[in-house]
């Protein structure tokens, strides 16, 4: 491995993909944990952590690294990240915007056609032997149904851009009107009660925390559906699975979960849902990509003082 003297040496936290790993490998001078912690000359010269958004990184941790200066996540979401703690340490945090739109926003589409479609079920119908005993149920159609996304950001808004030629008719809440030709509800139960379809793109964290609860998804209705590829801890899942077994909502999928990886819950016995294993951004173009804007960031931070994408 070659690195740049003028990169200290970087603390790895989390998996990375092969290809992903193989770059960060090459360019960086990496470290697990457990070597930090056996060596405490090279715990205070770490100046770098890079990291994927489903892990978690505590204030204590920060705490521990006297020569830290950047946190560079591999992913748009910092939910997990004490930002406003890091920034009052002198700690810059980047993480990777846009480069993962295109795969969030057609996981989306593929959550959509499959809980509309059954797919997952169909599939199965089909490899069991089951269609040589009669048809199998009937679908619902995406032509002509309401969709409310909540969370119209960079994300979001590609979703409403490959849901369009479906036919459908798309409004959005955030805590902002933008300038859309899309309707704009103030509330995301107001958004519910509109829609056939809610999908949440929005952040995680203490801000969104429930944002989609008990009452939002009775707004949506018996025939409406739910998907969230925004994080788990936007829809109180409880009241999720809840609703779901009731079919007081018809039903969900969803690529994100309260707690993750999803353990024993009431939702992987329900039929009326379709469950990914939080895979928006899991292409191989897409986290090499997103790994190569993570090893830039900390590069030129160290090169020029300038991060690439710092959050803000
Ligand atoms: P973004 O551009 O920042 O957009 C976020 C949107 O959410 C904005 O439109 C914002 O509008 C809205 N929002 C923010 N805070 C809100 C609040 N408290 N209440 C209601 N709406 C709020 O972010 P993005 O790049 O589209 O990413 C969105 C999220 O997708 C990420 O944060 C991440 O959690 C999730 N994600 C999931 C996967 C996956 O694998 N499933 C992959 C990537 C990202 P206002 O500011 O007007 O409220």
């Amino acid at each position: 491995m070659q690195t740049d003297q003028t990169i200290p040496p970087v603390l790895q936290i989390g998996a990375f993909p092969a290809g992903a790993q193989a770059l960060l490998d090459a360019r960086l001078d990496l470290h697990a944990l457990a070597a930090i912690d056996a060596d405490d000359a090279l715990r205070q010269r770490i100046g770098a952590i890079v990291t994927r958004s489903n892990y978690d990184i505590d204030a204590a941790l920060i705490e521990r690294l006297p020569s830290l200066r950047i946190i560079a996540t591999s992913g748009v979401g910092f939910d997990r990240i004490p930002v406003e703690f890091a920034r009052a340490r002198g700690v810059v945090v980047t993480n990777t915007p846009d480069l993962l739109n295109a795969a969030v926003a057609e996981l989306t589409i593929g959550l959509v056609l499959a809980l509309l479609r059954q797919l997952p079920q169909a599939n199965r119908f089909v490899r069991e032997g089951a269609w040589s005993s009669g048809a199998f149920a009937l679908g619902t159609s995406l032509a002509g149904k309401r969709v409310g996304i909540v969370g119209m950001g960079r994300i979001g808004r590609e979703i409403a851009r490959r849901l369009a030629p479906f036919d459908v008719d798309i409004a959005y809440f955030g805590r902002t009107r933008q300038p859309l030709t899309f309707e704009w509800f103030d509330e995301p139960a107001k958004l519910a009660r509109w829609s056939d379809i809610l999908i949440a793109s929005c952040p995680g964290g203490q801000a969104t925390h429930h944002l989609i609860d008990a009452a939002v998804l009775d707004a949506l209705g018996s025939s409406g559906m739910l998907v969230n590829i925004a994080r788990g801890s936007v829809v109180d899942e409880k009241a999720l699975a809840l609703a779901l077994e009731r079919r007081t909502i018809a039903g969900a999928a969803l690529d994100v979960f309260e707690c993750e990886p999803l353990g024993e819950s009431p939702l992987r016995a329900l039929d009326n849902v379709v469950l990914s294993p939080h895979i928006g951004s899991a292409t191989h173009e897409t986290r090499l990509a997103m790994a190569r804007l993570t090893i830039d960031n900390v590069v030129s931070f160290f090169t020029t003082g300038q991060a690439l994408t710092p959050v803000v």
